[in-house]
């Protein structure tokens, strides 16, 4: 499991420590992670440790960065995971449903990055069948798959 941030220092020694990191470690090629070359790039610590360690640092991209931060999204394999918070399980990001999200940065730059849903497909789905039944009931209906069955 990857930390949240773990910046102790101020925001001003945060900025100085990436101005410095960045002066050093030169232009951003391609995202660490997902390789793309189009992007706009972020740089960005490996381990939360935030040392003057060049291999503590490399770019990604924004979306990759992100989820980089993120303690539901996990790297394997050249692979997104993310963690469902209904079913507990950590599943590949092809598993959930994808969805743009605004990202406002403490600049006020806004910009979208595909996120994925909070609840795998399996468990979106289960879930909307509960909220039908739930919804039928409310108005006296029974749904007819029940009525089949028997
Ligand atoms: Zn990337
Ligand atoms: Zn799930």
């Amino acid at each position: 499991m990857k930390p949240y941030k773990m910046f102790s220092g101020s925001a001003t020694e945060y900025t100085n420590l990436h101005n410095r990191i960045r002066g050093r470690i030169g232009k951003p090629k391609q995202c660490y992670l997902c390789k793309d070359k189009k992007c706009k790039f972020d740089l960005a610590n490996l381990t939360q440790k935030y040392t003057e360690e060049l291999s503590d640092w490399a770019y990604m991209c924004r979306s990759c960065h992100r989820r980089w931060d993120s303690p539901k999204y996990h790297w394997k394999s050249e692979v997104w995971y993310k963690f469902c918070i209904k079913c507990k399980e950590i599943k590949i990001v092809n598993e959930f449903y994808k969805k743009n999200s605004k990202v406002v940065l403490n600049s006020g730059t806004v910009y979208q990055m595909v996120d994925y849903t909070e609840l795998c497909i399996q468990c979106s789905k289960e879930w909307s069948k509960i909220q039908y039944r739930e919804r039928l009931a409310k108005i006296g209906l029974v749904p007819l798959h029940t009525y089949k069955k028997g």
